[in-house]
């Protein structure tokens, strides 16, 4: 048996249901767990807290599956969890093909993510399942969590995207790949608020789709009607797209990526909008903000949603720096009356540290802003009340005077 035993007065954060344990917290290791093993972790005094995945290279040394003691770890537990994931979703989630059908943490499977694409009635019928196994305790019961996906979906295709650096933190190296059914598609479409869009899950980021951004582009497409839009770092043209639907005069759209802008463009014909109303701009999004506004081009709204640009605390700095730059500009792109929406995807940086750094965009742009809305991830990314270091994406939507 696995025993994690804390140092005292340490049990107190999974007292109240946060998920982590830091090495710090731990007094002593009894047994020998491999990476993603199943611990107990007990109070100094003896007491069960948990059952939690074992991560000896990380400096979050073990990850909660359950606060149950009555509870084990088994195919069964991973079935009873997708469940949950897959029943919420259906019930909350609607007009849309792409869902984020596991979010870590939040759905009890911390260190996973899965999307569902599943309206690619073309190609494949049941759609495509996209997976990222963060830690060592989901890439350990990887076989467990692919047979649950698939039993409790009934889509057959599973494909891996565990390229990302946070593994390094685990001690896993990148991998990618099909874990179960067919090879995914060149390109699958993914329908989301009537608008269909490509979506290559091998070669595009993350899963190959920002999920998140759902009802965000869905306001976008309530507030278009009309007027000259600006999409800055655009992607696949989740926003330009929206922004079309929901009747756009023109739409300008930048990102440095050309195949992403390649794929918006196909985008445009897959919707049979108007190639005339669409404007992309493959280029630094810093450089032609700024030579947009000399130029004097005007916009009635703006999207900003850039990547992630503070990875880590030590980058906060640096990072509102980038976001203030980009919002002065884009402040300043803005005829009178303009909606803005401004996002931050950086969990370093926290909503109210955002709304000052955007607030300082407004001052140094001379505009009078208010904020009509504050905006984060859909229903399919919820935010454990116990543990706020699950939000990472939030927004503002702003108008100015
Ligand atoms: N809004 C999009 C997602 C944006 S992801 C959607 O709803 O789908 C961020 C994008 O910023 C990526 O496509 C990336 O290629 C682009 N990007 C990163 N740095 C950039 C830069 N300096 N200039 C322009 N685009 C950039």
């Amino acid at each position: 048996m696995n025993i994690v035993t804390l140092k005292p007065s340490k049990e107190k954060s999974l007292l109240r249901r946060h998920p982590w344990v830091y090495a710090n917290a731990i007094d002593r290791v009894d047994g020998k767990p491999a990476p993603g093993a199943t611990v107990i972790v007990r109070a100094a005094d003896g007491r069960f807290l948990a059952r939690a995945a074992y991560s000896p290279h990380s400096q979050i040394r073990a990850r909660v599956w359950s606060f149950d003691e009555n509870e084990p770890i088994d195919h069964a537990f991973f079935k009873r969890r997708v469940q949950r994931a897959l029943a919420h979703r259906q019930a909350m989630v609607h007009n849309t093909g792409a869902v984020r059908l596991i979010f870590g943490e939040a759905d009890g499977l911390p260190g996973l993510i899965v999307d569902w694409y599943t309206e690619d009635v073309a190609q494949n019928a049941r759609g495509q399942l996209v997976c990222q196994f963060m830690a060592a305790g989901v890439e350990a019961w990887k076989e467990a969590i692919v047979n649950a996906l698939t039993q409790v979906t009934g889509c057959p295709n599973v494909y891996e995207r565990s390229d990302v650096s946070i593994r390094q933190k685990e001690g896993l190296e990148q991998i990618t790949g099909v874990l179960a059914g067919d090879e995914p598609p060149e390109t699958l479409i993914a329908s989301e608020n009537g608008v269909r869009y490509h979506v290559d899950v091998r070669n595009g980021h993350k899963t190959g789709f920002y999920v998140d951004q759902r009802d965000n582009r869905a306001l976008v497409q309530t507030y278009a009607d009309g007027r000259d839009v600006l999409n800055c770092f655009c992607y696949t043209g989740g926003f330009s797209l929206a922004a079309m639907k929901g009747g756009a005069k023109r739409v300008v759209s930048i990102d440095s990526s050309g195949e992403a802008l390649n794929t918006a463009q196909k985008n445009v014909q897959a919707n049979g909008f108007d190639a005339e109303r669409a404007t992309w701009l493959d280029a630094d999004a810093f450089k032609t903000l700024r030579r947009l506004h000399e130029e004097g081009e005007r916009f009635d709204l703006v999207v900003l949603d850039p990547p992630k640009f503070a990875a880590s605390k030590e980058h906060v700095d640096r990072a509102s720096r980038a976001y203030k730059d980009i919002n002065l500009t884009g402040f300043k792109l803005l005829r009178p009356g303009g909606l803005l929406f401004t996002y931050s995807c950086s969990g370093a940086i926290d909503p109210e540290l955002f709304q000052k750094i955007v607030a300082g965009a407004a001052a140094d742009a001379k505009v009078d802003a208010r904020i009509l809305k504050r905006l984060g991830a859909g229903v399919d990314h919820p935010l454990l009340t116990a543990f706020p270091e699950g939000e990472y994406l939030k927004g503002l939507l702003l108008q100015i005077a």
